[in-house]
């Protein structure tokens, strides 16, 4: 398995990194975890062919995970894709799916597209599986507004992947991640503590219980990506490619 880090930013492009996304592909799967603002010029950047992804696994409706799917869509259209396509993502999806299209797009939530589309809601603690990947996600900790909010436990050609998302720290987080080949962890702060959102040190207090076989920090603020030398961490940065 290959996951490749298109974008590894946080909300407000911290470091001058991208928006949220992640590309992964197997010997038969080809997908993406989130789909944030800035994901289709960094798709094309780093040269992944966007009509070969099958499924897009939505964490949560906050822009930098999700408000890029509009411009893919378009872009999918306008390409004239045929393959089928899957968007996934928490309860709601089916709504907020065409209001993000029609508030970047007018009419574009309208437009039949030349392919198949399915809009797949996913309740949390409920495994589907979708075109090869075997999907359990978590309930995590991440405000008011934006949500339902979920972390993903992917099992996907005999290895797990973890995505904790955006969340501050909660016990999901235990089963979400426990013994995963690929543990992906929010770390937006070194040390301090923000509403909403997952510390390292919150995040080092509990990765023993965790016990991921590989960690990969994401997400991370100004404040974090000031603290990366030295930090006896791997550190995503755009366009990395890890195979696990
Ligand atoms: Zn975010
Ligand atoms: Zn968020």
């Amino acid at each position: 398995m290959q996951l490749q880090f298109v974008g590894c930013g946080d909300a407000f492009g911290s470091g001058g990194r991208q928006n949220t996304c992640f590309h992964v592909t197997g010997a038969s799967v080809n997908f993406l975890i989130d789909c944030g603002a800035s994901s289709l010029p960094a798709l094309k950047g780093l040269g992944i062919e966007r009509n070969a992804i099958d499924l897009v696994l939505i964490t949560h409706f906050h822009g930098d995970h999700f408000a890029g799917l509009p411009f893919f869509l378009l872009d999918a259209q306008f390409s004239r894709r045929t393959r089928p396509l899957i968007i996934a993502g928490p309860e709601g999806i089916q709504m907020r799916f065409p209001q993000v299209m029609e508030a970047l797009f007018e009419h574009s939530s309208k437009t039949r597209q030349k392919f198949e589309l399915s809009v797949l809601p996913l309740k949390p603690e409920e495994t589907r599986n979708i075109g090869g990947v075997k999907i359990t996600p978590y309930p995590v900790v991440h405000g008011d507004s934006g949500g339902p909010f979920l972390a993903y436990r992917l099992e996907v050609e005999g290895r797990v992947l973890a995505y904790t998302a955006d969340t501050e720290w909660t016990e999901a987080l235990v089963p979400l991640g426990r013994g995963a080949d690929l543990l992906i962890a929010e770390a937006y702060t070194y040390e301090r503590a923000v509403r909403n959102h997952l510390s390292l040190q919150t995040l080092e207090e509990h990765l023993a219980e965790i016990a991921p076989k590989r960690l990969i920090l994401t997400h991370m603020s100004d404040d974090m990506l000031s603290r990366l030398d030295g930090l006896g961490h791997t550190a995503a940065h755009d366009g990395m490619i890890v195979e696990f």
